[in-house]
């Protein structure tokens, strides 16, 4: 496996940032397994974790003013470093004035150990939870969490307190993975959660 510091890269014409190859999930779907890097990154493996300093630098390479959104995403789950994303949050805001998302599998109060949604007012725009099916014994299946089954509740937990905080929450499953059935079952969760279901395409 190809180890480099890709930390910001491009998809489409927003930025990604890649700060840790940890991860609280062993998805049995994960891209990680197959691949090494995105259609426009170097290997997004990194070699180390990096500083609020090199997250600064490798900003400073792109011409920010011309993508449309910052995302934390990458290859790993970005709040195992939820304290970086908030420096880094407040740099991007005070620089390039971005809105600001994060992709999670929704886990960050079990990972930091404490509920991390009020500290996203006012920096994170938008949160993306993976949900990948409405079913809790599923979820525990596929994303085999080293929290176990409490996992669900917990990203469930999440996105509901996380709406007090960011303006966009929203959960999504991937075309094509569920049945009609289960997607209404989703479209129910998010009803009640008062967030919106997203259908995403398979690499996003
Ligand atoms: S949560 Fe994301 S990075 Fe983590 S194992 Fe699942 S697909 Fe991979």
């Amino acid at each position: 496996m190809k180890k480099e510091m890709t930390i910001v890269y491009k998809v489409h014409n927003n930025l990604y940032v890649n700060l840790t190859n940890r991860c609280s999930c062993a998805c049995t779907f994960c891209l990680r397994q197959t691949r090494d890097h995105m259609e426009d990154s170097n290997s997004l493996w990194l070699s180390h974790e990096p500083s609020f300093e090199e997250v600064k630098e490798a900003f400073e390479a792109f011409d920010v003013a011309s993508y449309n959104e910052i995302v934390f995403c990458g290859f790993g789950e970005p709040t195992e470093r939820f304290d970086l994303i908030l420096e880094v949050s407040k740099y991007v805001k005070e620089t390039y004035h971005k809105p600001i998302r994060i992709n999670t599998n929704g886990q960050g109060d079990l990972i930091n150990n404490r509920s991390i949604a009020p500290e996203m007012q006012r920096l994170i725009d938008t949160v993306s939870i993976s949900l990948n099916t409405p079913d809790a014994g599923k979820y525990h299946e596929l994303v085999r969490s080293e929290f176990g089954e409490k996992a669900f509740d917990a990203m469930l937990a999440f996105a509901k307190e996380a709406k007090k905080y960011v303006p966009n929450v929203v959960l999504t499953t991937v075309a094509t993975t569920l049945t009609p059935q289960e997607e209404a079952a989703c479209q129910k969760i998010c009803d009640d959660l008062g967030v919106t279901y997203r259908i995403r395409p398979w690499e996003d």
